[in-house]
């Protein structure tokens, strides 16, 4: 278990035109705190700097000032503490279609985050956790699905297979950056059931980054707006969602009207 903590994080991009450059500030001040079992949604139109946030958690930037702690201690990026934590966090990309190499099976893409993260496992052991994944993720028959390569699959099920990628380690937190906005509307609610399920009986602590308030009110404990790289409101998901007092937020809401419809919408 792991608990991810944010404090007054900010992230600057130099941007250069020439010989001048300019500062944008991609976060600014973000604070907030994952802990185990929790689902945070981090909503915001496109720029407001979700991604941004989602990359400094994977390590892939890091923060201009401020801090990022995990389980009471400051980030480190390199080392032993380092590789641990790159276990303990996860991600799951938006594009279930970029994220899988077209000439290796699923059993292969699960395999290998397998043997990386747990040395020692013998074949047939590598081989079961494999099954056990998939069949975590609901792609039954697991020996089947395990033999095929990702042409053979829906963007619903690449998307489940990006999922069991992702548990392979055995992580505390999952990141999900819009994991279902690019898959068809009709699979869209099973995915997102299937991430509440794992989060419940694996305990996961999962900042679900989405621009759709509907589903981020049914699948999150918590709600944080972010504008322009601020978080301008964060709170139980219901006060937010139903009671929002920033503008911005108002504003979120009224371009989704009616939360309850979407979501009938989504569930017919
Ligand atoms: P979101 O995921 O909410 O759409 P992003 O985090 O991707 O937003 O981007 C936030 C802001 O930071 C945007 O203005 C974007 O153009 C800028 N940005 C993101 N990555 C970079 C980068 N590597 N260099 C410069 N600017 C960036
Ligand atoms: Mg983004």
């Amino acid at each position: 278990m792991t608990v991810l903590e944010m404090q007054n994080v900010v992230k600057d991009y130099r941007l250069r035109n020439g010989l001048r450059s300019t500062t944008l500030r991609a976060v600014d001040q973000v604070s907030f705190t994952l802990q185990p079992g929790r689902t945070i949604a981090l909503v915001g139109q496109s720029g407001s700097g979700k991604s941004t946030i989602a990359k400094l958690l994977m390590q892939l930037e890091r923060p201009t000032s401020g801090a990022i702690l995990v389980d009471d201690e400051p980030m480190v990026y390199r080392g032993t503490r380092a590789s641990k934590y790159r276990k303990a966090v996860q991600m799951v990309f938006q594009d279930p279609f970029a994220s899988l190499n077209p000439y290796h099976t699923v059993g292969h893409h699960l395999a290998r985050p397998i043997r990386l993260h747990h040395t020692g496992l013998s074949s047939e052991q590598v081989e079961k956790r494999v099954l056990d994944l998939l069949r975590r993720v609901r792609l039954d028959p697991a020996e089947d699905y395990a033999q095929r390569k990702p042409h053979e699959l829906s963007g619903g099920q690449r998307q489940r297979v990006a999922i069991a990628r992702a548990l392979a380690p055995e992580p505390g937190i999952l990141v999900a950056d819009e994991p279902v906005s690019m898959l068809d509307v009709s699979i869209r609610l099973g995915v997102l059931n299937l991430l509440a399920t794992l989060q419940r009986e694996e305990n996961l602590g999962v900042l679900y980054i989405t621009h759709d308030l509907a589903t981020a009110r049914h699948f999150s404990d918590e709600v944080m707006v972010l504008y322009r790289g601020e978080v301008v409101e964060h709170g139980p998901a219901d006060d937010v969602i139903l009671h929002p007092q920033h503008d911005y937020t108002r504003l979120l809401a009224n371009a989704a009207p009616d939360p309850e419809r979407r979501l009938a919408e989504l569930q017919r």
